[in-house]
């Protein structure tokens, strides 16, 4: 350190090709392809050079000021930076930065305020609700009683009334908001209201949306939710890794939860690299990025209605689109197969109250690259083409590679 990662990659090809070829061909796949997975992003240089810098040799259990290990010195200073940037970039009054994941986050969210046993109201998994909100293959779902609030099966929104009612029968002890695939603002406010009613802990799972809170392009959960849980590698742009927001009355333990609770040593390098990007995300150049993410993602939607998708919601608020394509006559599942055989990379998943499976899409990958209105047009017409089986599918790959060449996500040093 520090090396250039050109210099990197010269180090991985002379010693270890095998592993090196792999790495650049990624590198290639995500460069000439084009990134429509919701819940993905291009982290800056910054964020990579963090990640890939000797913090990954420090062991570090225990938080700043307090570790089990010798040496901590230096990663103590860089974790207080990444506390202290995420409590100032999203107003809370304590973070915790060493969750290893989402799922992590949430994890420790339920530890800290929930013993086995204990109900939980959650969007139900049909319904866009993540593994950790009640699946019975995650542990959620086996220690916990989870009570599932759905969407309105003609707007495709959420079924605030039925939270209401489902919360005055079950008498949960926390609610939780959240979710992989809703792509419309959630009322916090009103989730607030029904928690208090029935004395329920308020749990806001903010993966996805957490990275547009940070650029103020979306209502913030940190007011309303008694523990906020989210990712760092969504929208947010950082490295892949979990965070919990939080009051300073449950600051202890949320601390405990996560750490003796349930995870070991924190990983400094992604520590350090959640602090980098904490500084980017408080930049107006982030806040730009982050309406323009969702200016993309409106005008995505509405060009893919234009070609026949039904679109969840009938738009979008955020950087996520969910969209039914089987008004082009193909299944969700299919369509993906397809799509990515022409380049364009993305999900199914469950359509509220239909078997057959739907399209997630979002916006936060392309728009780092630079995308704009323009562009989403193009995707959108390169999409229903292949998704109505007329085009040539190598002419259509040739087209998304010219599109995407035109963005490379990396500056020069990157490019293979
Ligand atoms: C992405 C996501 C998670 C999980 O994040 P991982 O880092 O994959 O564990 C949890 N909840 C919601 C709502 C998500 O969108």
């Amino acid at each position: 350190m520090p090396v250039t990662h050109a210099q990197e990659a010269d180090l991985l090809r002379r010693q270890d090709p095998a592993l090196a070829e792999i790495l650049l061909g990624e590198l290639d796949r995500q460069s000439t392809t084009l990134q429509l997975i919701a819940a993905e992003n291009f982290t800056s240089p910054a964020v990579l050079a963090a990640l890939g810098s000797p913090l990954a040799n420090k062991y570090a259990e225990g938080y700043p000021g307090a570790r089990y290990h010798g040496g901590c010195e230096i990663v103590d200073v860089a974790e207080r930076l990444a506390v202290q940037r995420a409590k100032r970039l999203f107003g809370a009054e304590h973070a915790n930065v060493q969750s290893h994941s989402g799922s992590s986050a949430v994890l420790a969210a339920y530890a800290a305020l929930l013993r086995p046993g204990d109900t939980v109201l959650a969007l139900g998994l049909p319904y866009g609700g993540h593994l950790t909100h009640g699946s019975p293959a995650n542990f959620s779902g086996r220690w916990f009683d989870f009570v599932s609030y759905g969407v309105d099966e003609e707007t495709g929104l959420i079924a605030y009334d039925q939270v209401r009612t489902l919360a005055r029968t079950h008498r949960p002890k926390a609610i939780v908001c959240g979710s992989i695939a809703y792509p419309r603002h959630l009322d916090y406010a009103y989730f607030r209201e029904v928690a208090d009613e029935v004395g329920a802990y308020l749990i806001a799972d903010a993966a996805h949306p957490i990275g547009l809170v940070a650029g103020g392009a979306a209502p913030s959960p940190v007011p309303y939710a008694d523990v906020v849980c989210a990712t760092t590698h969504k929208v947010l742009r950082g490295p892949r890794g979990g965070m919990l927001l939080c009051g300073a009355d449950l600051a202890e333990r949320v601390d405990r939860a996560v750490f003796p609770f349930t995870q070991g040593g924190a990983q400094m390098h992604t520590i350090a690299a959640k602090a980098v990007a904490f500084g980017e995300a408080a930049t107006p150049a982030f806040q730009a990025y982050a309406h323009q993410v969702v200016a993309n993602a409106r005008f995505l939607a509405a060009a893919l209605a234009a070609e026949g998708l039904a679109i969840t919601t009938g738009g979008t608020d955020t950087h996520l689109i969910t969209a039914d394509p089987a008004p082009l006559g193909v299944d969700g599942r299919i369509a993906r197969g397809r799509l990515a055989a022409a380049g364009m990379i993305l999900d199914s998943c469950a359509l509220p109250h239909d078997d057959a499976r739907g399209l997630r899409l979002g916006t936060a990958a392309v728009t780092t690259q630079g995308m704009g209105e323009g562009e989403m047009a193009r995707i959108a017409k390169l999409l229903a083409e292949v998704l109505r089986d007329q085009a040539d599918s190598r002419q259509v790959r040739e087209e998304v590679r010219d599109l995407a060449g035109g963005f490379p996500p990396y500056p020069p040093p990157y490019q293979p």
